[in-house]
């Protein structure tokens, strides 16, 4: 079935910062078809035509670091442990629900309890469940009793790390999450240290790239996101520089070489000020613009589902917190869209282009005037289905 969509202004790529006005999108199954001026679009009479007005059409979001099994709540942990696995279930659809709602139409989840998230990303695939695209770490890897060990697969060493990593693949994960520091929601590991033997981190990246996927690994401190950039994986969560000492760790070498190895940040800017965080947000903008500015390509992400980053509406306050760092509306945006989501391995997507994975939202203003436009969009259409129309006229 192919429905054609017409829009005042379609934005067909923001790194690039072109528009189409006065435009119409074919979109064909999951596919865009055809994106141009809209008294030259091939519509033949059977072609359903949605007309969304004044508004603009641009590529859905990505928000690359979610966490569908929390719900945002003081406790997400205890919340979530409380829960019997339908229960469970329920939370993360409602989850995704809210995350494709705002806008978010790409999400990793790095990190949920053993074969969940697979379920929820196959729900939303074959359409029974409204969500964003998935790609799902499945449990992550952790030191015996290390961050997140509740939910989490415990390797204490090469062989058994090995054997961890071919667990999450059978049980349906897309990548390997591994936890490299320690965290501050789990009491007794320490986000200041290296916590995983530097056998047992290269243990996983070989076995992950052997299989084809690749690694997510949670750094909170330089000396972790050494040991990362040291093992090559391939992107870094949370990235923050802090020293041993608990403060500025920024290391320009190591950033360097971070660059060179084409390893991704994502920085996991959320709601800002929702959550207490060690290092207030001008040096970690700081840190975020020395990645940029070194040319570490930059996923826009949240942690949603953490303590008080609810899975709605935070990515566009990371989008804010990227501009505070000092990237462009643009740049920013493309963290967002193709550019990230082609650096977080979803090729295809984030720009309305021929050929594009059929995930974009309407908006009522221009988002590369005011990020703030991206606030609760009144149509989101992902893979080709509409799963939010509150404009009263399109997909009647
Ligand atoms: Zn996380």
């Amino acid at each position: 079935m192919t429905i054609a969509y017409r829009a005042a202004t379609v934005i067909t790529d923001v790194l690039a910062d072109t528009a189409v006005h006065d435009a119409v999108v074919l979109i064909e199954a999951d596919r865009i078809a055809w994106v141009g001026p809209a008294d030259r679009a091939p519509i033949s009479a059977h072609v359903e035509t949605v007309d969304l007005g004044d508004r603009v059409l641009l590529p859905g979001l990505m928000d690359a670091h979610v966490h569908l099994a929390f719900d945002a709540s003081g406790d997400p942990v205890e919340s979530m442990l409380a829960r019997d696995e339908p229960a469970r279930l329920e939370s993360m659809r409602r989850s995704a629900r809210q995350l494709v709602e705002s806008g978010v139409t790409f999400a990793r989840d790095l990190g949920s309890p053993r074969g969940l998230s697979a379920r929820i990303r196959d729900e939303i695939r074959d359409g029974t469940t409204p969500g964003p695209r998935l790609m799902v770490a499945g449990r992550p890897l952790t030191r015996p009793s290390g961050h997140c060990w509740f939910m989490g697969n415990e390797v204490d060493g090469p062989g058994r790390a090995r054997d961890a990593v071919r667990e999450e693949l059978d049980a349906g994960a897309d990548l390997i999450k591994v936890m490299v520091t320690g965290g501050r929601m789990t009491a007794g590991t320490d986000p200041l240290r290296f916590e995983i033997p530097e056998t047992t981190l290269a243990a996983i990246v070989d076995e992950a790239h052997h299989h084809g996927v690749t690694v997510a690994a949670h750094a909170l401190s330089t000396a972790g996101v050494r040991a990362a950039v040291t093992a090559r994986v391939d992107t870094i969560e949370h990235g923050t520089f802090i020293s041993p000492q608990g403060g500025d760790g920024f290391d320009t070498a190591l950033v360097r070489e971070l660059a060179d190895a084409g390893i991704a940040v994502c920085p996991t800017l959320g709601v800002v000020g929702a959550h207490a965080h060690p290092i207030p947000l001008e040096i970690r903008g700081g840190w975020i613009a020395g990645l940029h500015a070194a040319g570490v390509p930059i996923l826009a992400g949240t942690d949603s589902g953490i303590p008080r980053h609810p899975h709605v509406g935070g990515v566009v306050d990371g989008l804010k917190g990227l501009l505070a760092a000092g990237l462009s509306t643009r740049q920013a945006l493309a963290a967002a869209t193709e550019a990230g989501m082609r650096a977080a391995g979803l090729p295809m997507a984030g720009a309305v282009k021929p050929g594009y994975l059929a995930d974009v939202i309407a908006v009522d203003e221009d988002p590369r005037s005011d990020v703030e436009a991206l606030l609760e969009p009144p149509v989101v259409i992902a893979a080709g289905r509409i799963v939010k129309d509150t404009t009263g006229e399109a997909g009647a």
